[in-house]
């Protein structure tokens, strides 16, 4: 690919290449915007962490992540999307046309898209990388299903967490839930849910020190007290850790109107507090965050953004 040319006016430049990315891509190439994808520092998104997407509509075997990735980028590549694997340092949405700057360079469009999404936040614990997306997971709507009538671990105090471990007794034998104190996070409701069920485990004071495995996968996790010290093994095939996204927002530098944790808000369908820059994907989305709401979300700020070009001109 050639380098992407500074100084000429874009219709579009699309920031990320997650889901949402990729298809704001395909659809703003497919209406002749000619649009510049910078791909940012995890080419793919999220979905080149995990093994398996059985959820995405389309493919009935399933798909690895990173494959069906590969494949998003081919389909919008064919129409004319232009990528970049290059992160977006910083941006001036002050006037139009807006400017982008990558690697020092500046590069201007008439709109934005920003699909930057949202990471997971990790304990990193010792062992963790290496089961990242294989037994220890951050989504349990995701990957849930895959452990069937084991035990798994949920990590976190909050909302989310006891939603996971709800979720997972679907699935799961057992589900013990680990939080570092005995004050939990989550609401009165979801807590006394997931205290109520007849699964479900709930172990306060307690903080995984590191995960067990052996060729097959995870095996288990030593907790550690934090009261005392002591340390005990907790045997687990699966681990869901549920502390927290964190979406990748700091390169908009305040220019965009965000909530307090950081996630985008929409003013008008996908359209941002600045008109002409538009926003999908888990990078506004902290209650669904699948690909497929996702790239639905991309299809909408695509469409958004050709709507909006027309009436300026
Ligand atoms: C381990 C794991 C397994 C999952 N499994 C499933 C599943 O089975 N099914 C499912 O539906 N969902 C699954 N999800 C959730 C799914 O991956 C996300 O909902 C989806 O990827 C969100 O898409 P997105 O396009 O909004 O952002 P992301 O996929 O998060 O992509 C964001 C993109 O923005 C780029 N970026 C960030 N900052 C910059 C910058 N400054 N400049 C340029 N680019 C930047 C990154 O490089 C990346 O390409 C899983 C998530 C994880 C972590």
């Amino acid at each position: 690919m050639a380098r992407p040319m500074s100084g000429v006016v874009r219709n579009v430049i699309i920031i990320g290449s997650g889901p949402a990315g990729y298809t704001a891509g395909l659809y703003s190439a497919r209406a002749l915007l000619e649009p510049l994808m910078f791909a940012g520092y995890m080419s793919g998104g999220q979905l080149m962490l995990t093994s398996d997407v059985e959820n995405y509509p389309g493919y009935p075997q399933g798909i690895g992540g990173p494959e069906m990735m590969v494949e998003l980028r081919e389909q919008a590549e064919r129409f004319g999307l232009e990528v970049h694997d290059k992160n977006v340092e910083r941006i001036d949405v002050s006037s139009r046309p807006f400017k982008v700057w990558v690697e020092g360079e500046e590069f201007l469009a008439e709109t934005l898209i920003i699909c930057t999404g949202a990471e997971a936040i990790w304990l990193g614990a010792e062992g963790e990388d290496a089961q990242k997306g294989r037994g220890i997971s951050t989504c349990a709507t995701c990957d849930g299903a895959f452990f069937r009538d084991e035990e798994v671990i949920v990590v976190g105090g909050g909302d989310s967490a006891m939603e996971e471990a709800t979720f997972l007794t679907r699935f799961a034998n057992k589900v013990t839930i680990i939080n570092r104190r005995d004050v939990f996070r989550a609401s009165k409701l979801m807590y006394q849910r997931a205290a109520n069920h007849p699964k479900i485990e709930i172990r306060p004071f307690r903080t995984v020190k590191a995960w067990l495995s052996n060729e097959k996968g995870l095996t288990g996790a030593v907790l550690e007290d934090p009261r005392d010290g002591n340390n005990e093994e907790i045997a687990c095939t699966g681990a869901f850790i549920a502390i927290g996204h964190k979406p990748l927002t700091r390169f908009l530098d305040g220019q965009i109107e965000t909530d307090s944790s950081g996630y985008i808000l929409h003013h008008e369908h996908t359209m941002t507090s600045v008109p002409g820059v538009f926003a999908a994907g888990d990078v506004v989305d902290s209650r669904y965050r699948q690909a497929v709401t996702a790239a639905g979300m991309g299809c909408a700020a695509a469409m958004d953004a050709e709507r909006w070009l027309e009436d300026q001109s």
